[in-house]
């Protein structure tokens, strides 16, 4: 395995996919790869929580 760089869907920047992460996603049983840079991931999950204190 080795570092994966990946478009994001959000914002269109690369990212890198690191081999640790890739690792992780392949225990966890993820078959997909991320979508989102971390910046993203992050900016989404704070989105939801503000949502759900609604
Ligand atoms: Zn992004």
């Amino acid at each position: 395995m080795a570092d994966k760089t990946l478009v994001c869907q959000d914002c269109g920047k690369e990212f890198v996919f690191t081999e640790g992460e890739q690792k992780f996603y392949a225990e966890k049983g993820f078959e997909n790869e991320p979508k989102r840079c971390p910046d993203c991931r992050r900016a989404r999950k704070q989105q939801k929580r503000s949502f759900e204190r609604r």
